[in-house]
């Protein structure tokens, strides 16, 4: 019955006034209400000059104001560009340049970046209503957007591979979920009106507001959280009747730790998990101390999130190869590989995972021959993922392209080793990377963080001796290193990129 944000808010409102929409530790609004709040913020940006395809930020931990603003931007055609508020004040910086932000509302508890123009930033509250000064009472109803290809948000990718650009996502990429789940019948995801969703993995992210969306166009009732800490997330979950939440496999490895330390009653339907790769291990935990549904999605801020996804059925599965997949396409979405040296696209095999259907990006910001490199005449992303396509259907994603390791001239995919080494019961994380080396182009190095409560002692040499049962000699690591955590981002992604560079500066 809608295509555009502004028109999902409206029927919902119309719909189920009094159910409620979204709420933080401060405020919770009613469909009708949240429907009349964002009238007059939207008002309020009109007021200070902001217009169709201004680009707004928004600087801040998961809060209702955020998505205040994010649905006041869509409705009069305004881009909002939600910004981490973990990044350093340089990388913030880069982005407010790059998008050309009219205006950044920023938490007041986010450290002020000096290199931020002070003409530009709207500093807001955390307490009671942060936009109060916002909001404007005229009568005036600015015109909505109503252009399902309109662009709505502009997520900048994390840089976990390289410059952050600015993803654009239209009103489109973020609904098509919903029709989707009802197209393919998949009754698990139908959500229902009474169902609780929890919002906590960063707004900056898809996995923040694409889930949230998610959400809301079931009429569901989102909980918005600022921080994972995870004994408050499981208080929450236990409290609010929590039954849907999605985290990166991060998140859910220090759930399962405190699900497991002290169990609570919970009445979780489904676990929603994805966004990097899960060990099995974890997964084995996960089962054990969360008896719900578990599905896992596998997508990129390019294709708005979920593009396939693994159902709760094949958790079940007594085939290892199934739960190793990452499942199998949404109904929206075409998978193919393409070759390496020809770049062909073939419907099986090993190649890299090209992504074609109604999630995909406009495009990257002002980025045009990136965007073109991106996205094929034919409408296919390039996800820069390797992975082996099987004849049923199901992907396994074998590494990112980038994260590759040459060595001797042989290929080594990383997450293969980690998840050798990941069967070692007294390693909790790990992470492989090639470190520069005069003889093998690029050598086999592995990050391990151990297990505290392991009841096994760790010996690198007994490692090392299961791994060349199980791996080929060139994908053993050459060198093995402890270390106390991995670099992570903010939504938990491993930073090899800064394993890699500490061991060139080292000249390892
Ligand atoms: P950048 O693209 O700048 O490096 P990023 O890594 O944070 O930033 P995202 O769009 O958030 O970019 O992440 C997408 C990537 O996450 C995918 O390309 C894939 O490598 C990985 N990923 C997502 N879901 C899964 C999954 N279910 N299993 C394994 N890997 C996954």
């Amino acid at each position: 019955p809608y295509t555009t944000l502004s028109a999902l808010l409206a029927y919902q409102a119309a719909c189920q006034p009094d159910a409620i929409a979204l709420s933080d530790r401060e405020r919770a609004l009613t469909y009708a209400a949240l429907d009349a709040s964002v009238l007059e913020v939207a008002r309020g940006l009109v007021f200070e000059g902001i217009g169709a395809e201004d680009r707004i930020g928004y600087i801040g931990r998961n809060s209702l104001a955020y998505f205040e603003l994010l649905f006041a931007a869509a409705r009069i055609g305004a881009v909002m560009v939600p910004v981490g508020w973990q990044l350093s004040p340089r990388e913030v910086a880069a982005i407010v340049t790059d998008a050309g932000l009219r205006l950044m509302f920023a938490e007041a508890d986010v450290p002020k970046s000096a290199l931020l123009d002070p003409a530009i930033v709207r500093s807001i509250g955390v307490h009671g209503d942060p936009l109060n000064h916002w909001r404007h009472g005229g009568s005036s109803v600015p015109q909505r957007s109503d252009d399902e290809r309109d662009v709505v948000v502009q997520i900048y990718t994390s840089g976990t591979t390289g410059e952050p650009k600015g993803v654009m996502l239209t009103h489109r990429n973020l609904l098509r979920q919903r029709f989707l789940d009802k197209q393919a019948g998949l009754p698990w995801a139908c959500w229902k009106g009474d169902d609780a969703s929890l919002i906590s993995m960063p707004v900056a992210h898809i996995s923040g507001t694409g889930w949230a969306l998610y959400g809301l166009s079931y009429g569901a009732h989102g909980i918005i959280e600022r921080d994972f800490n995870p004994a408050d997330i499981l208080a929450i979950v236990e409290k609010e009747c929590v039954t849907r939440m999605f985290v990166v496999p991060a998140a859910l490895d220090m759930l399962t730790q405190e699900q497991a330390a002290r169990p609570r009653a919970i009445g979780l339907r489904c676990i929603s998990y994805g966004g990097a790769p899960i060990g099995q291990r974890l997964l084995q935990e996960v089962r054990a101390h969360f008896a719900c549904d578990l599905v896992q999605l596998y997508g990129l801020t390019e294709s708005t999130g979920a593009a396939l996804a693994l159902w709760p059925h094949d958790h079940h599965s007594a085939d290892p190869a199934v739960l190793r997949s990452a499942g199998v396409a949404l109904p929206d979405v075409e998978v193919r590989v393409a070759d390496f040296a020809s770049g062909a696209l073939e419907p099986h095999g090993v190649g890299e995972v090209m992504l074609r259907g109604s999630g995909v990006m406009a495009g990257y910001w002002q980025r045009q021959a990136e965007t073109a490199d991106a996205i094929d005449a034919d409408g296919w992303l390039k996800t820069g993922d390797i992975g082996e396509l099987k004849d049923d259907g199901r992907l396994i994603i074998l590494d990112r392209r980038k994260d590759m390791i040459i060595t001797g001239g042989e290929n080594v995919y990383p997450g293969e080793v980690e998840a050798a080494i990941l069967e070692h019961p007294a390693v909790r994380e790990c992470a492989v990377v090639g470190h520069p080396d005069a003889r093998w182009g690029e050598a086999v190095v592995a990050y391990l963080v151990l297990d505290d409560d392991a009841t096994v002692a760790f010996d690198a040499e007994l490692l090392q001796e299961g791994l060349r049962e199980r791996l080929a000699r060139y994908k053993c690591p050459k060198q093995v290193i402890v270390t106390h955590a991995l670099p992570r981002n903010a939504t938990g992604k491993v930073l090899r990129r800064i394993l890699r560079d500490a061991a060139a500066t080292a000249g390892a």
